[in-house]
């Protein structure tokens, strides 16, 4: 790709309408029962462009929960506060072709595969110091951050309903305490993993967080307090192999760009050193990945020449 691409809102507009109805090949996640609530029809799509020049269209306004896109926040914090090594002995850099909240190799090796499956990011929460809610609240502000956004903050219905269904995430932590890798008493470090999920964003935030960590933690108005390219480089490597679950190397193929998906709707996505794009729409495919997010991404990627491999 050309590293001046811009995008403009016609470009925009011509993909979101191919792909509006898109939805009704998906399905809206119940399994945490507030998100089934979500209209089904929504769609957003956002990118900032490598000027820091913002164009966003559909809708815009409407907010849901980042759920797994708050995984590379986390990630960022964690290896800030203990460097790569610590949180990567505690983890793999691995792929896998096992579904987001699956149990993978916690009976065996003993370690989550990555830091973008439920264990691994529940693992990397517990290793953000502080007690009580302070590790979630760093997550929260930096996204708050890198948004620049202050009224971020979490949904509450969303949070207890992730509280009162998330007996599967609750396992992992408790076999991977079993395992030596999480101390600490009480449910605060699984609760820090539950209201990270639970942060409202829209897809405009999305394109801005995916803009960070495509320009080395560069915010999008040019803020350089975050200034790293090799954390960047190290949360992009994450999202390329494992930001969209199972679904990551077929993801690798078409679009070719670092992103990380949510259940949500959400899609946020890195075209490095250049743009950051945030797509949205509540319905998903098998794997908990939007369709009609992806299917936007990929039309904008084929028309701007974007992919990494092309
Ligand atoms: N909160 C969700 C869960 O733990 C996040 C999963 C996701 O977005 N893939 O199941």
């Amino acid at each position: 790709g050309t590293k001046t691409a811009i995008v403009d809102k016609a470009l925009l507009d011509k993909i979101l309408d191919k792909n509006r109805q898109s939805f009704n090949e998906g399905k809206v996640a119940d399994y945490i029962p507030e998100l089934g609530k979500a209209n089904a029809s929504s769609i957003a799509l956002s990118v900032v462009n490598s000027d820091g020049t913002i164009v966003s269209i559909g809708d815009v306004q409407q907010r849901f929960t980042i759920q797994s896109i708050s995984k590379i926040v986390s990630l960022m914090i964690a290896v800030l506060e203990n460097g790569e090594q610590v949180v990567f002995n505690n983890m793999g850099y691995y792929g896998t072709d096992k579904p987001f909240n699956h149990f993978a190799n916690l009976e065996t090796s003993g370690k989550p595969l990555n830091p973008m499956m439920n264990a691994g990011a529940i693992l990397t929460t517990s290793l953000i110091k502080g007690t009580g809610e302070e590790p979630f609240l760093k997550i929260r502000n930096m996204i708050r951050f890198i948004t620049n956004n202050e009224k971020i903050d979490y949904s509450k219905s969303v949070y207890n309903s992730e509280r009162e269904t998330g007996n599967r995430n609750r396992g992992m932590f408790y076999l991977m305490r079993n395992n030596g890798l999480i101390d600490g008493e009480g449910e605060d470090k699984l609760n820090n993993y539950f209201k990270q999920c639970s942060i409202e964003i829209t897809a405009e935030d999305l394109a801005k967080i995916g803009f960070f960590f495509a320009n080395h933690c560069v915010r999008y108005d040019g803020n350089k307090q975050y200034n790293n390219p090799s954390l960047s480089q190290l949360v992009q490597s994450q999202m390329l192999i494992a930001g969209m679950y199972e679904f990551s190397g077929e993801y690798a193929r078409t679009v070719g760009l670092p992103s990380k998906s949510g259940v949500g709707g959400g899609i946020a996505v890195s075209v490095p050193n250049k743009m950051g794009i945030g797509a949205y729409s509540p319905a998903l495919d098998q794997h908990g990945n939007s369709v009609a997010a992806y299917r936007m991404i990929l039309d904008l990627v084929r028309e701007k020449s974007l992919s990494l491999f092309y």
